[in-house]
């Protein structure tokens, strides 16, 4: 049985202890001190930048063009400025999600900041370079196929309007995701995302180029029924606040959020979609809303157990690190690791 198996009987809960009276348990967590200094830095910083909100927005409008390319910057930077704002949040939030790793954690055995969240950060680090190198391109090919003319919604509230796009957006990703898990040469790239055995707040954007462009392009499909004009700024927006909820849901946390869990994508949920066994393989695939996995009975509709994460392929590089250098390696190795495994299929086959 999984450490993790969350039977109540099998880990001791430290708020069902505090109940009954007893000094609550807290889960072994390793906190060094450089780290704790860093990140209380960090949170003074992010909080600085939300409340200084009015000055900063002038500062990145100021250097917009700059980093998000003419074409946005003409009607579309304030959004742009959002994005930062939200990250900024999401920063903000790390303490909370840290009280709340060691009051109910999943995993109990596993540090706060594990061999693997060092990975995680890398890859975190790679995103904003992803996109500074495909703006261009991008851009580009969105005014090429979309133009700026068709709002076929336009008659609508606007309420409706943006339900319908995030609904049909967040379909799209379900399917997309359906997809990465049963066809083989695109779950080579998604298996870097559940090569994570130790997953964490940055895990969420553990996620190989070649597995996020294509999905991030399709999520953004429903979007041009706004028209691109308002369509892709609110996108940017919506993926933000998703990016924002999909930390929350990786992190090492205890809770199947009650009656949420029916509506919405929890850690729990997400867990068993991390989940190393086979009989979860390829269940609890929502990316925000959990009503398609209950549509499509893709749901496990267990909801007490937390499994051990791993994508099942021993061959996979695990993603822990000690050090710098060795997460450089680990991430490296992510890289190439889906196209090697290609590779040799495709030399066997021929
Ligand atoms: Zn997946
Ligand atoms: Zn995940």
């Amino acid at each position: 049985m999984s450490v993790t198996e969350s039977s109540s009987a099998s880990i001791s809960h430290p708020l069902k202890s505090n109940a009954t009276g007893a000094s609550p348990q807290l889960a072994p967590a390793s906190l060094p001190m450089p780290l704790v200094i860093a990140l209380l830095a960090v949170c003074f910083g992010c909080a600085v930048l939300v409340l200084q909100w009015d000055n900063v927005v002038q500062l990145f409008s100021s250097t917009c063009s700059e980093h998000f390319g003419e074409y946005l910057s003409a009607k579309r930077c304030g959004s742009a400025v959002n994005k930062i704002h939200i990250y900024a949040i999401a920063f903000a939030l790390l303490p909370l999600i840290m009280i709340a790793e060691r009051l109910i954690p999943a995993d109990p055995d596993q540090p706060q900041f594990s061999p693997g969240m060092l990975v995680d950060l890398l890859w975190f680090a790679t995103f904003p370079l992803l996109i500074i190198l495909l703006r261009t391109p991008l851009e580009d090919g969105l005014k090429a196929i979309f133009g700026e003319g068709f709002h076929p919604l336009e008659g609508l509230p606007v309420v409706a309007q943006f339900l319908i796009v995030i609904l049909a957006s967040d379909f799209i990703a379900w399917a997309s995701h359906w997809v990465r898990h049963h066809v083989p040469m695109f779950w080579e790239f998604h298996k870097i995302h559940h090569s994570q055995t130790q997953l964490n707040y940055f895990t969420s954007l553990r996620l190989h180029p070649g597995d996020q462009i294509v999905n991030t392009l399709l999520r953004f499909l429903p979007f041009t029924l706004l028209g691109l004009e308002i369509g892709l700024p609110i996108f940017l927006v919506w993926s933000t606040i998703l990016r924002i909820y999909e930390m929350f849901v990786h992190s090492n946390l205890r809770t199947n959020l009650g009656w949420l869990r029916y509506l919405i994508v929890t850690p729990q949920s997400h867990r068993i979609h991390h989940s190393e066994r086979e009989e979860h393989a390829g269940l609890n695939l929502g990316n925000f809303f959990s009503i398609w996995d209950f549509l499509f009975r893709t749901q496990c509709l267990d909801f007490k157990i937390y499994p051990k994460t791993h994508c099942g392929d021993p061959e996979c590089p695990t993603g822990t690190a000690r050090t710098v250098g060795e997460a450089l390696r680990v991430l490296a190795n992510e890289m190439i690791y889906p196209f090697r495994v290609l590779a040799r299929r495709w030399r066997a086959s021929s």
